[in-house]
């Protein structure tokens, strides 16, 4: 199969006019999204959502999220409450996904056979608006292999799919550059289960009762139930060995230096320090408070890695506070949970 890439704005009419075909007749598509790319399938046709497992080499039980274009669109899909319209008031469109109980009409291959669906509502406007054609809503997870560090630009998509898939939509780098903050809800409860922009304290405005899931620091104990199936899996994972240096008690760049001399490494060093490396490989993350930059440019820089063939990579261990959880959340799963110098020291 040939694949398109095809640059858009949401101004594009044809071509998202033709996008919408493809998606409405259970093709899949790439397409840009504030967060990371996604790969999107008409989410009420079964056979298209299962041939994104099969794309993706993404395991059979790890749920899709569905994709709409406003917040009052999620009554067709499921059954919403009011805390779900108050956090629409303040977050939606946008980087939010909330979980809520299905109604039928979501097949089984979205939700990998919990009665249970994600629904998010993305801002990017040429998502918005392609859904908003397509008049179905879209499943789409992160269009990068299985496992792999998720798509930020469309050329990322095209490597991991290319032949694969018909169509991929260029609309740019995505401007957060992580996936989505994934919650579930009660009436009155949230438990974080994937952070992401929308952080725990925006959250806390809106509700009083927000709880962070264990597996969103903590790696799953043997035989613990994932309540995000998502979370159970090595992700996001370059194929050079990634390790995160706590830098209150390992001197990042003359460790980093020293490394350098010896094996064909990467350092992810903050943009402060560029000046204090020679003729080291750097990957600069951004300023060292600059958690927005960061974030936007963490999964590039693990890609990039891998096309410069270093064996390993060396990078500051995030911080777990307000939006650097959400570096935090993929870098520890990136690495395996390898961190020198230890958690604590
Ligand atoms: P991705 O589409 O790659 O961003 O992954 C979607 C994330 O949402 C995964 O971590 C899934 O486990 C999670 N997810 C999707 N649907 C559900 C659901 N019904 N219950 C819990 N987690 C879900
Ligand atoms: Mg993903």
């Amino acid at each position: 199969m040939k694949t398109e890439v095809l640059e858009v704005t949401e101004k594009s009419d044809s071509i998202l006019e033709r996008a919408a075909e493809l998606i409405r007749s259970g093709a899949l598509v790439g397409i840009p999204t504030e967060t990371v790319y996604g790969l999107g399938a008409n989410a009420y046709n079964r056979d298209a959502c299962l041939n994104i497992f099969k794309a993706k080499g993404r395991p059979a039980d790890n749920p899709l999220i569905v994709h709409i274009a406003r917040p009052e669109d999620a009554e067709n899909i499921a059954y919403t409450n009011a805390l779900y319209y108050k956090l629409a008031v303040r977050f939606m469109p946008g980087p939010l996904t909330v979980i809520l109980p299905k109604k039928d009409i979501i097949p089984d291959s979205v939700t990998a056979g919990l009665d249970t669906v994600a629904i998010r509502c993305p801002a990017n406007p040429v998502a918005n608006r392609l859904i908003e054609i397509a008049g179905v809503p879209i499943a789409a997870p992160s269009a990068n292999k299985s496992g792999m560090p998720s798509p930020t630009s469309a050329v990322h998509v095209y490597n991991d799919m290319n032949g694969e898939i018909p169509m991929i939509l260029d609309g740019g780098e995505c401007e957060v550059g992580v996936e989505s903050t994934v919650i579930s809800i009660t009436d009155d409860s949230i438990m974080l289960l994937r952070p992401g922009q929308v952080t725990v304290e925006m959250l806390s405005e809106v509700c009083e009762n927000v709880s962070v899931s264990s597996a969103v620091i903590e790696e799953l104990k043997p035989g613990e139930k994932a309540l995000s199936p998502g979370m159970k899996y090595k992700h996001y994972a370059p194929v050079a060995n990634l390790y995160l240096v706590n830098g209150e008690y390992i001197d990042f760049v003359s460790f980093t230096k020293e490394k350098s001399t010896k094996e064909k490494c990467a350092v992810m060093c903050y943009d402060e320090e560029i000046a204090l490396y020679e003729k080291e490989i750097l990957l600069p993350v951004g300023k060292k408070d600059d958690i927005k930059e960061q974030t936007k440019r963490l999964f590039n820089l693990l890609r990039k890695a891998d096309e410069l063939g270093v064996q390993t990579i060396y990078a500051h261990l995030p911080k777990k506070e307000g939006a650097a959880l959400a570096i935090y959340n993929r870098m520890i799963r990136a690495c395996a949970h390898r961190i020198l110098g230890g958690e604590n020291g």
